[in-house]
């Protein structure tokens, strides 16, 4: 601890005096009145204008922790890094998350909910950690600390703004005013008093506790060019005052614990539980090897790939909540539960390392999800991308609603023998399009039976009920000496193209008279 500053100076330091004392802000943000055992977790993203399937899956989990136990999830935008902001970002974090159905709970009472908007928050905390001398204004500038880094590297000293290279730590007010009435605009350090030969013990709800060195980093607390905080001060107060019950986060942060617990012991205040989650990998192609996906190099990493390629979102979401709670495959395969969130998912079991994320299982995710959809909830989802995401191509097949309906209504009316050869939207359609007469494909490489056709054909009455149907099959088979599959199968390509399809009966029926009399017409000719 160094000598606290004066309220005056303070509020020159801050360009203003603290709108707060800390016992305002803990009356203006009260605990919440939740029933015990209630988590309260936040989605903390900044805004890049980019929604990392990564952030998905902590979204995921914040949101489910919540629900699960009656309590809160909130959605707060980390925009201090001006610098890096993009038009839209928020947007597009809003949009995806209501895409995917993490539903989130703004209460004003703890808001703002962008750092941004919090400038009198955070400088009231910082003006109570000056007057009590575990912070001070620090007038480095960034030539000084480039030489001080070059200075540490040359020495072999680890690099940052520590002890004796805190030139600023302990300066008087006279020469604070002094650098200030030189026009100096500093930023706010943390006075630390941590000894890295000391060891501090922290907890991450998964890992346990883990002893890390304490932290003798003067870190930044306060920015100079625009008075907004660091990461690490703007979690100190909002996880405090939003009264977070637990922080899930990337385990990017993990290193930086040992300065959070500082920090909030400082404050006097109770942490919030952590855990920090794994980062999402896949197998790379060529090396073979686990890495994280890659915003460069994998469109898998970005949430709304999935949502341009048609990829059902409960799928989606199914897998990540798998990935993150890994007994849900097995309750959901039982029929202890139907979804993702009936699940009760244990905190304690989230994944420390090498979550991977592998487009194989989710296309079985997605077969089974979208085989339990009902015939019209599956022409809705259809219809709804492909007039969004689809193309001119796509939007065509879902123009006649009710072609469609039966079309996909194939082979979908004994709930339990679902096909399951639907994977994504785009898929299904592509995977239906010979039914439309602009996407049909005629087989040029099979010897079709001519006289099968054309004896069939002869007999053909579209309004024949499934046994008369087959009993003409039957009785070309005699004529022309064929089996009764031969010819089955020669009916199959005429009207599909393909040798592999669902009910042939049910194919005719949806195709109607006119199509199937045309199409098989066209082979004999
Ligand atoms: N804005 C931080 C990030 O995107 C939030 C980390 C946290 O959840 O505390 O990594």
């Amino acid at each position: 601890m160094r000598n606290g500053l004066s309220k005056d100076l303070i509020a020159r330091v801050l360009g203003g005096a603290p709108k707060y004392t800390i016992e305002q802000l803990e009356e203006m943000f009260p605990p919440r009145n939740l029933p015990d055992g209630a988590m309260v977790t936040r989605f903390a993203p900044s805004p890049t204008g980019y929604m990392h399937i990564g952030g998905l899956y902590g979204a995921l989990i914040d949101c489910k922790l919540a629900q699960q136990s009656g309590g809160v999830f909130m959605l707060r935008i980390e925009d201090t890094d001006t610098k890096r902001e993009v038009a839209d970002a928020v947007k597009i974090i809003e949009e995806s998350m209501h895409r995917f159905g993490l539903a989130y709970d703004n209460n004003p009472v703890y808001g703002p909910y962008y750092q941004s908007q919090r400038k009198d928050i955070y400088h009231s905390v910082v003006a109570d950690l000056l007057e009590r001398g575990f912070a001070y204004p620090c007038f480095l500038s960034a030539e000084d600390m480039e030489q001080i880094r070059e200075n540490q590297k040359a020495a072999g000293f680890a690099t940052g703004i520590y002890g004796e290279f805190a030139r600023d730590r302990d300066l008087t007010e006279n020469e604070i005013i002094e650098r200030l009435d030189k026009g100096g605009v500093p930023t706010i350090r943390l006075y630390s008093m941590g000894n890295p030969e000391q060891r501090i013990f922290c907890k991450d709800a998964v890992r346990g506790s883990i002893g890390f060195p304490e932290n003798n980093e003067d870190i930044v607390l306060v920015k100079s060019n625009d008075g907004l905080p660091t990461y690490h001060f703007a979690h100190l107060c909002d996880d405090h005052f939003m009264r977070t019950t637990h922080v899930i986060r990337g385990e990017e942060w993990l290193p930086s614990l040992p300065l959070h617990a500082q920090l909030f012991r400082m404050m006097g205040w109770v942490a919030p539980l952590y855990i920090h989650t794994s980062t999402i990998d896949k197998i790379d192609e060529e090396s073979g090897k686990q890495r994280k996906l890659s915003k460069r190099k994998d469109p898998e990493a970005n949430v709304a790939f999935f949502l341009q390629a048609g990829w059902p979102v409960d799928a989606v979401v199914e897998y990540l909540g798998n990935i993150a709670a890994s007994g849900y495959e097995e309750a959901k395969m039982k029929g202890q539960v139907e979804s993702f969130w009936d699940y009760e998912m244990r905190a304690k079991k989230i994944p420390m390392s090498g979550a991977l994320f592998d487009m194989k299982k989710l296309e079985w995710w997605a077969k089974e999800f979208i085989g339990s959809l009902s015939v019209p909830e599956l022409v809705g989802r259809v219809v709804v991308w492909a007039n969004e995401y689809g193309t001119d191509i796509n939007k065509m097949q879902v123009a006649d609603e009710k072609y469609l309906t039966g079309v996909l209504g194939i082979e979908r009316d004994n709930p339990k023998r679902v096909r399951k050869d639907f994977i994504t939207w785009s898929q299904t359609l592509e995977n239906v399009a010979f039914f439309w007469d602009e996407l049909f494909v005629p087989n040029t490489e099979y010897q079709f039976n001519q006289d099968a056709l054309r004896e069939f054909l002869a007999t053909y009455n579209p309004t024949d009920d499934k046994d008369t149907w087959w009993a003409k099959i039957v009785a070309v088979a005699e004529k022309t000496g064929l089996k009764n599959g031969d010819v089955a199968m020669n009916l199959r390509v005429a009207l599909s193209g393909r040798t592999n399809t669902p009910d042939l009966y049910s194919i005719m029926n949806v195709m109607g008279g006119e199509r199937v009399i045309k199409r098989i017409e066209k082979v004999i000719k």
